[in-house]
């Protein structure tokens, strides 16, 4: 590594200033540095791991004097890959991991005070352990974080009827790129006095300021939930199914995912097999829970009588216990999983109106099948929000080196599709380093002036994670 002496001067202050255990070298923290899906690896000159807030702006501070960058990561699960750099000269990497604590469950306040570096799973246990609920519910749930959550503005599978983290936060601390501490932890559901830097934040992906901790909000855990996963003939069915039981259930559906036979067939393709759900398995299946009063369930079987005879379901099994629900989120859970495994030509994270979701699946269908018959689509994902995983692989067995000659024509077909349909092509993971082309190529001008305007206000010397979001413009 070559760094120069105001970057050695840097480094030993921060690891002096820090101590262990608030730092460690490169090389002993590896899990930093890789992605989920090992599509990115990133490299850094220190993982600095801060354990309050004054430390992290401390760090920031530094960095900043000495013009040096800095990129925050929580749990690095992130998609896109928004925490991993490669470029020089190597950044400190600002890990919340150890700003864990959950500060407050305030019940009767229907909030809580988490840190950044608070893990999702455990502040939705912590939230039931007051008898709330904390709704936002993602595959990654055990090793993203807070913060990360907030930076990437996750959606997940119940978006549908709790929102995205954007929707489910209060106020957030954060230290921004100077070093100031913003101190908006106020937990007020109504405070209209100026520029809301909360929602700044959010979304930001670590290029506008560091969240350090969040005020969440909290709900009435259902009394009673259920779980069915159905057989639809075909996606317009399966939206349709969504209208159609949405008045008869009332406002109670928490998700509605489609899942394509493909996808099901990967997991014994990735040695991940799971029972099937239904025999045969149709080519779309929705996965469909509610959650509210006593007799949720009751009116959730009603409704979908009504719909077999209205033909907009032609199979379907209701889960018969908690294991048997956890059973199908298990399937649906797996798929990104053995996705990883047999390896996407190209994936893409895609957002449409809902109503035009079923015609983009058939459109992109056509438009992918007449570039190259042979690639496989697995379609899957939030069909009740127009999020769609739209995922596209070679044939088993295919050359995988000759496929990812394809990949960049994959993308461009699904991606201008997308966008002829007013959609985005950053639906809940990001932008990231991997989407700042087309940040540029389907953003409205409007926006990306405004967005560098802002970077350019907050960030002047430009060290909050480089390269990430803003990269292109
Ligand atoms: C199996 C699997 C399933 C997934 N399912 C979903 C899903 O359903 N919905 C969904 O939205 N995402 C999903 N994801 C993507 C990912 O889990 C989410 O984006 C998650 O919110 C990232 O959280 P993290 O803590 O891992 O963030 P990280 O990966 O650590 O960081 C994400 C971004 O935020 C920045 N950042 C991190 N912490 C901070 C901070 N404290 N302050 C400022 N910036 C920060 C980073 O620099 C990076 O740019 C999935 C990922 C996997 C592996």
């Amino acid at each position: 590594m070559n760094l120069r002496p105001a970057a050695e001067d840097l480094l030993a202050g921060l690891r002096d200033f820090l101590g262990p255990p608030g730092w460690r070298a490169p090389d002993d923290a590896p899990e930093v540095f890789v992605d989920d899906r090992d599509r990115f690896t990133g490299r850094g000159a220190l993982v600095a791991r801060p354990g309050t807030t004054a430390e992290v702006a401390e760090v920031v501070r530094r960095c900043v004097a000495a013009r040096y960058p800095v990129v925050p990561v929580s749990g690095g699960t992130g998609l896109v890959g928004g925490h991993l750099t490669m470029t020089e000269p190597a950044p400190v990497i600002l890990s919340l991991q150890r700003m864990n604590r959950i500060r407050a469950v305030d019940a009767a306040d229907n909030a809580m005070i988490v840190e950044a570096g608070a893990i999702l799973k455990d502040v939705q246990d912590a939230a039931e352990a007051a008898d709330r609920l904390f709704p936002l519910s993602l595959a990654s749930e055990g090793s993203c974080r807070i913060g990360g959550n907030l930076s990437s503005n996750a959606g997940g599978v119940n978006t549908l009827r709790y929102g995205n983290a954007r929707d489910l936060c209060l106020g957030v601390e954060a230290v921004l790129p100077d070093g100031t501490v913003f101190n908006g932890l106020k937990r007020l559901r109504k405070d209209n006095m100026g520029y809301d830097l909360r929602h700044l934040l959010i979304g930001a992906e670590g290029t506008l300021g560091v969240i350090t901790a969040a005020a969440l909000k909290l709900f009435a855990r259902p009394a009673e939930s259920a779980t069915a996963w159905l057989a639809v003939p075909d996606p317009e069915a399966a939206v349709e199914l969504l209208h159609f039981l949405r008045p008869r259930v009332g406002d109670v559906i928490s998700a509605f995912e489609l899942i394509d036979v493909v996808g099901f067939g990967f997991l014994e393709e990735a040695g991940l097999d799971r029972p099937a759900p239904l025999d045969p398995m149709p080519k779309w299946s929705v996965l469909v829970e509610c959650g509210g009063r006593p007799g949720v369930a009751e009116a959730l079987e009603t409704a979908l009588g009504a719909a077999f005879e209205a033909g907009l379901a032609s199979d379907g099994v209701i889960a018969q216990s908690q294991s048997h629900a956890s059973d199908f989120w298990a399937i649906r859970e797996t798929i990104p999983v053995a996705n990883r495994a047999v390896g996407a030509v190209s994936s893409h994270d895609i957002s449409v109106p809902v109503a035009r979701a079923p015609e983009f699946i058939e459109r992109a269908t056509a438009a992918l099948g007449a570039f190259d018959a042979t690639l496989r689509i697995n379609c899957f994902g939030h069909v009740g929000d127009g999020n769609l995983h739209f995922n596209v692989y070679r044939p088993k067995g295919a050359d995988k080196a000759a496929y990812a000659m394809k990949s960049e024509d994959v993308k461009r077909i699904v991606n201008d599709l997308t966008h002829a349909f007013e959609g985005s092509v950053g639906a809940e993971h990001g932008v990231g380093r991997a989407k700042t082309v087309d940040l540029v190529r389907y953003g409205d001008p409007g926006l990306l002036a405004a967005m560098r305007a802002i970077k350019a206000a907050l960030d002047p010397h430009g060290v909050m994670n480089p390269g990430a979001v803003l990269a292109a413009l």
